[in-house]
């Protein structure tokens, strides 16, 4: 039965079943494997047969994984990597050459911001940075040889969002890919490619687990840019392992009623923190006072599970604030069902300059919540008391 909902396809897409007609799928620990006969292993050598050859290539568990993605997410191939920055490295070293341009948001991952800078650079690959509240900025810096647009949406810490639909159109005008790292909204609450992205990346590490388990990530796109993929990982060789796809693959069936308590869960601290009289700011897609609330509203099913806030009286409030709480956890990682606060100017944006960061939106007393799926009446009593 073929079902068009996220949570059917989430649960029910299943590699074929073994010889021992296994009710959950089984962990198919192997590096490579077996051919009938030579013929068979020229056939698969030579692509006239479709079957797995080796681990580094496809594998059962990695290829459920990626079957999944590419139905939620409405792309039509995928190849799935050890981690988000693999994903991210694979589709920069896929698809650039020496003397191409990349017009990317200013706020990226920390490790996209090292890869532009001090790896893409050095091969020849220059990038500028465009801000996600000045559309305008983002046509101006696109030249001849702009390859690539390359955006996060919400933005990390910034919570800061872009119109997808505006990129696409870009994008096609100008003849550049469009590639969207869509891991703060997962499938189930942003497709990029229903907007016109080229490709859409996730690193399967945050929300796609969930749980802070494995390491994991996932390209997503059509059928000819995939193969462009598959050409350089598999000779570079960033595959996800059969476990981590594994467990990934599972994390899939719950990602649509974990992302529902997610986002109920920081709307309401969201709320809350917005009238409390210590906080200076909170940015949520979802709240009316969001200076793109309207944009988040039209390409994202709900708001994701992160509240950036910035504390009155600056880094001394921040830090005494982030002491103060008794349940959250002080973490650099997010997209945990553990509340977790970090404190992005000493810690995931420390190697930037106090004006690279005023840029993006850190201020000293900016605090990111990762908020999870404790019981709500803790997380805000969490909360209350730090404040207090
Ligand atoms: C964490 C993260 C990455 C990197 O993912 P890893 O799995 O840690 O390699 C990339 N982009 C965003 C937006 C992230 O939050």
């Amino acid at each position: 039965m073929k079902s068009e909902n996220f949570e059917t396809i989430a649960i029910r897409t299943q590699t074929e079943r073994s010889l021992h007609k296994e009710h959950s799928a089984p962990i198919y620990l192997t590096s490579s494997y077996k051919f009938d006969d030579a013929e068979e292993m020229r056939a698969l050598f030579a692509n006239e047969k479709e079957g797995n050859v080796y681990s580094r290539y496809s594998n059962p568990n990695t290829s459920e994984f990626i079957e999944k993605m590419c139905l939620l997410e409405g792309a039509e191939d995928g190849f799935a990597t050890a981690t988000g920055m693999a994903a991210i490295f694979t589709t920069f070293g896929a698809f650039l050459k020496s003397g191409d341009h990349i017009v990317s948001s200013r706020s990226v991952f920390g490790s996209t911001h090292q890869l532009l800078t001090n790896v893409f650079s050095n091969w020849g690959v220059t990038f500028d940075y465009a801000d996600l509240d000045k559309p305008q900025e983002w046509e101006d810096l696109i030249k001849p040889n702009t390859k690539m647009i390359f955006v996060e949406t919400p933005s990390n810490p910034g919570i800061d969002i872009i119109d997808l639909e505006f990129l696409g159109d870009l994008a096609k005008k100008h003849s550049t890919l469009l590639v969207v790292d869509n891991c703060f909204a997962t499938p189930y609450l942003q497709q990029p490619i229903q907007f016109g992205a080229h490709i859409s990346i996730h690193s399967a590490t945050k929300y796609i687990d969930g749980q802070g388990r494995v390491l994991g990530g996932i390209i997503l796109g059509s059928k000819t840019l995939i193969a462009e993929v598959v050409g350089f990982a598999r000779h570079s060789g960033p595959a996800l392992s059969p476990f981590s796809a594994w467990v990934l693959s599972k994390s899939l069936e719950t990602l649509a009623i974990r992302m529902d308590r997610h986002c109920e869960n920081a709307l309401k601290v969201a709320e809350y923190l917005e009238k409390h009289p210590k906080i200076k700011l909170v940015k949520y897609p979802f709240l009316p006072s969001h200076p793109q609330y309207a944009i988040a509203k039209k390409q994202m099913k709900q708001g994701g599970g992160i509240v950036t806030i910035v504390v009155d009286g600056g880094i001394e409030a921040a830090r005494k604030f982030m002491d103060g709480l008794k349940m959250f956890s002080i973490s650099a990682n997010l997209a945990d069902t553990r509340s977790i606060a970090t404190h992005p100017a000493t810690s995931t944006h420390s190697k930037l300059t106090e004006e690279q960061r005023n840029e993006v939106g850190i201020e000293q007393g900016s605090i990111r919540l990762s908020i999870g799926l404790e019981h709500i009446n803790d997380i805000l009593a969490d909360i209350e008391q730090a404040l207090a």
